[in-house]
């Protein structure tokens, strides 16, 4: 495994739509392990392969919401697909493509998605809070979105500092 250069926002390449993973091989599992360890490495809850420069549909996402005393997993989707969203949430958003900057992002409160893991197996797999919100957020990085494009501010310092901007 090795880690990789994360793109930043001045890269054309983050704004580029993204196709679609069609082979599940060794070349595709050694991107996914490099993304597992690069966002270990900078401590994110998600990181989608544009952000490494690489221009196909596949996102990790690091579920949080665990009981307690048991581990966070990272959740690998390929090709995945919001196929239900509920609620609302609005909160401080970031991303390590825009590294110490904040915005506030409306998202859904929960979301189910439908993707294939690393051998093409598909599977649907819901998020809630954060998980939802970082599935959105990672989808989003496939169309050439980045999340700047659709806060409603960004948030300063001061504000961040007060932690009052919580989902
Ligand atoms: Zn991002």
């Amino acid at each position: 495994m090795a880690r990789r250069n994360i793109l930043t926002k001045e890269q054309p390449a983050l704004y580029k739509k993204c196709r679609p993973v069609t082979e599940f091989n060794p070349r595709l599992h050694q991107l996914l392990d490099d993304m597992a360890e690069t966002l270990a490495g900078e401590n994110g809850v998600g990181l989608a392969a544009p952000q490494v420069g690489v221009l196909r549909r596949a996102v990790i996402v690091l579920e949080t919401n665990v009981p307690e005393g048991e581990e966070e997993y990272l959740i690998e989707l390929i090709n995945p697909e919001i196929i239900e969203a509920t609620g609302e949430q609005n909160g401080a958003e970031g991303c390590l493509s825009v590294p110490g900057e904040y915005g506030l992002v409306k998202r859904p409160m929960h979301v189910k998605v439908r993707a294939q893991d690393r051998n093409g197996n598909t599977f649907e797999v819901e998020g809630d809070g954060l998980t939802a919100r970082c599935f959105c957020h990672e989808i989003d990085h496939l169309e050439g979105i980045v999340f700047t494009s659709k806060c409603e501010r960004m948030l300063s310092e001061e504000e961040l500092e007060k932690g009052e901007i919580e989902q």
